[in-house]
């Protein structure tokens, strides 16, 4: 089975709403038109807690997945709601090994924690499926791009991430597309 090899796989780290890695997973299958599975759930791993700044450290959960070398899903989107950083910024929203396979989604900053007021489950799951996107450009080798509007435009804040479309640019989208192209030959040709 050649798309086998193909496929993306979303799996939620510990306490994560059980909508959200579904619906990270009908986005991307929507936009990429490829087969994505979301896994059983995994323990949160303490070793990825940092003691220090009370977060997790992004490379040391994106190492633990590796570890665990999940196959046969070509590329990982992980799903966490405990806050993320990497070391030169007080925190991220993901993170993503440039053209590698794992990827990493925080919730923490996605949603509106007030005692009052809802958390809004929609707008969770639209801000969680723009940083799955965008974290999986990077795994497809996408770089960051000029148009405030596209998945793959830098987004310091929660401002510029909702200011863009849940969707790629035109030029991002043909990118994407020859770089989903050339995993599926070279899959086909590892047979
Ligand atoms: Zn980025
Ligand atoms: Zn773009």
């Amino acid at each position: 089975m050649k798309a086998a090899k193909n496929r993306i796989g979303v799996v939620a780290f510990g306490e994560v709403p059980e909508l959200v890695p579904q619906s990270i997973a009908a986005h991307i299958q929507g936009i990429l038109h490829v087969d994505v599975d979301v896994l059983a759930s995994l323990p949160l791993p303490s070793s990825a807690f940092d003691q220090g700044r009370l977060q997790y450290s992004a490379s040391r959960l994106l190492q633990h997945l590796e570890t665990l070398s999940l196959s046969p899903w070509d590329k990982i989107v992980g799903v966490l709601d405990g806050d993320l950083f990497v070391p030169i910024f007080t925190h991220v929203l993901g993170e993503a090994q440039q053209g590698g396979k794992h990827a990493l989604v925080s919730l923490y900053r996605l949603w509106i924690r007030s005692a009052d007021a809802p958390s809004d489950l929609s707008l969770l799951m639209e801000r969680s499926a723009k940083v799955a996107l965008h974290e999986l450009g990077h795994l497809y080798n996408l770089h960051h791009c000029m148009d405030p509007r596209c998945l793959m435009h830098f987004s310091g804040g929660l401002q510029d991430l909702d200011e863009a479309f849940l969707d790629y640019c035109s030029y991002c989208r043909i990118y994407l597309r020859d770089a989903l192209l050339r995993r599926i030959k070279e899959a086909g040709e590892t047979e």
